[in-house]
């Protein structure tokens, strides 16, 4: 890595690798002819590898070009050459008979910087093997004081202030860091970039801005309040006052945060004075947090809607009630084990609409946390309220018997067929590209299932107590209890499916 100039324009004074903007020239045919390209290169990952060699030869001189003979340069081989970037790199390499080894240059990510910053780059990231021999040194120009330093290194410097770098470049290294050899970088990337183009968004933790790419938790929440950036949305839990996420959308979380409510169930407000408003999980029975969803809704309430029949949503219902009005509405549970104080008033069922003004809630029966449970559709805006059925943050809990996998993952399903833009769930922030997050929650639970089966073949017949060690190796064994009951609700869904069977505590895997 180098250091940019103390007085550039740009990020003066952090640490960068080198690189820089692509040149005309970089895709010129005489640039075209001295490059040794890879099958499967095209036109733009040529000219961007171009330009990523010669940027890396002008401020470093490092350069990576095969020899007339086929081998890579020397150092003394580059002694000759010229590093000004007036003398044209072209019609060196053409001069002495030298080819740029863009065959060796491989693409790791795209960044495009945040909507809200006033100067934007679209940048690509490449990785290549440093020549053998070639000893990097500085134009004192745009680059200072290189240094080779492992990605790791400068993680742990850069956290403790003593080496600056951008965001895109602090995510760049966490990429690299998971990486403990070239050669195992090399091996990933040569099926293609690691990950998609990300281009970040900034909201605001303890009241200093904060960057989030698209893997992030945030993400989608700052999506949804600020699409084109440039918003300060304060992303901290806020349990005294309602944060606004729509003009007619609200989020007021309970103060209950634990382990099983990540930081607290959210209550969503949805409506306006002259409509009205419904009230989506009113949270566990707590005065203080009843009062501030009253002084919201005013004597407007008209629906009070609760997603499920667990402790964290639908307690407070009654006592909303009592001072703002409405009518308490929700599915209770079907068998013996849901939650029989749960009372709603109205019975949601599968399809049925609540009107707010031009706004429609549609209710989705969505078994699988909870038997009773519903997930709700404002259509005109394309949001889906989750309730617990999809969580940011952590995995939803399967406890049967109320809880079923079967239908958890049909009920996900389902979810997938829907034009959902944002979910918004009843724990964690607001989540974004609903399709691709459903598919990977699907993708994770067959993983799970995966391994249940694997664990079973090798140990035969088992006790749960003993196949939830194997099947959850990778989750903290202070968490296997907890673990056990998601690892029942698998073994019960391959039990439906014949895949196993439970003979004297044992569960066996059946033969296909
Ligand atoms: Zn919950």
């Amino acid at each position: 890595m180098t250091r940019r100039s103390l007085t550039a324009s740009f990020a003066p004074g952090v640490f960068v690798f080198p690189g820089g903007t692509l040149d005309p020239a970089d895709s010129s045919p005489e640039t075209l002819r001295v490059v040794a390209a890879r099958p499967g290169q095209d036109l733009d990952t040529q000219a961007f590898s171009v330009a990523a060699l010669r940027e890396a030869f002008e401020e470093l001189g490092i350069l990576l070009a095969y020899d007339s003979s086929g081998r890579m340069v020397t150092q003394q081989d580059l002694d000759r050459l010229e590093r000004d970037p007036n003398a044209g790199i072209t019609s060196q390499l053409a001069a002495a008979g030298y080819r740029l080894a863009i065959d060796q240059v491989w693409h790791l990510r795209r960044w495009i910087t945040d909507r809200d910053l006033p100067r934007r780059f679209d940048t690509h990231f490449f990785v290549a093997r440093m020549p053998e021999g070639q000893e990097p040194l500085a134009d004192e120009t745009e680059q200072f004081e290189p240094v080779w330093i492992s990605p790791r290194e400068a993680l742990e410097r850069h956290s403790r202030r003593d080496f600056a770098m951008i965001f895109p470049t602090v995510r760049t290294l966490h990429g690299l860091a998971e990486y403990r050899t070239v050669n195992a970088i090399l091996a990933t990337l040569a099926d293609g970039p690691t990950e998609p183009a990300s281009c970040p968004r900034a909201g605001t933790l303890k009241g200093a801005e904060a960057r989030f790419a698209e893997s992030d938790p945030p993400f989608g929440e700052l999506e949804l309040v600020a699409p084109d950036g440039g918003g300060s949305h304060a992303l901290d839990w806020q349990y005294e006052r309602p944060v606004p996420l729509l003009r007619h959308v609200w989020r007021l979380t309970a103060p209950n945060p634990g382990m099983m409510t990540g930081p607290g169930t959210n209550s969503y407000i949805v409506g306006d004075h002259d409509a009205g408003f419904a009230v989506i999980d009113p949270g566990p029975d707590d005065p203080e947090h009843v009062a501030r969803i009253a002084a919201l809704v005013g004597d407007r309430l008209r629906y009070i809607v609760c997603t499920h029949d667990h402790p964290d949503h639908w307690p407070a219902a009654p006592r909303l009630q009592a001072s703002s009005g409405g009518v308490i509405h929700g599915l209770p549970g079907a068998g013996q084990h849901f939650d029989r104080n749960f009372f709603p008033e109205n019975k949601l069922h599968d399809g049925d609409c609540l009107r707010i003004g031009d706004s429609t809630l549609r209710a989705l029966h969505t078994p699988g946390h909870a038997s009773g449970h519903i997930c709700l559709m404002l259509e005109e805006d394309h949001l889906l309220f989750s309730g617990d059925h999809i969580i940011n943050g952590s995995t939803v809990v399967i406890d049967p018997p109320d809880g079923n996998m079967n239908d958890y993952l049909a009920s996900l399903q389902r979810l997938l067929e829907l034009p959902t833009k944002f979910i918004l769930p009843a724990h964690g922030w607001v989540i974004g590209e609903p399709a691709q997050a459903i598919r990977a929650l699907i993708a994770h639970r067959l993983g799970r299932e995966a391994k249940v089966i694997r664990a079973l073949a090798e140990t035969g017949p088992c006790e749960i107590t003993q196949l939830v060690t194997r099947a959850y190796s990778d989750v903290p064994v202070a968490l296997h209890q907890l673990a056990q009951r998601s690892l029942l609700a698998h073994l019960e869904k391959l039990s439906e499916n014949g895949r196993v069977a439970l003979r004297d505590n044992r569960w066996r895997l059946l033969e296909k």
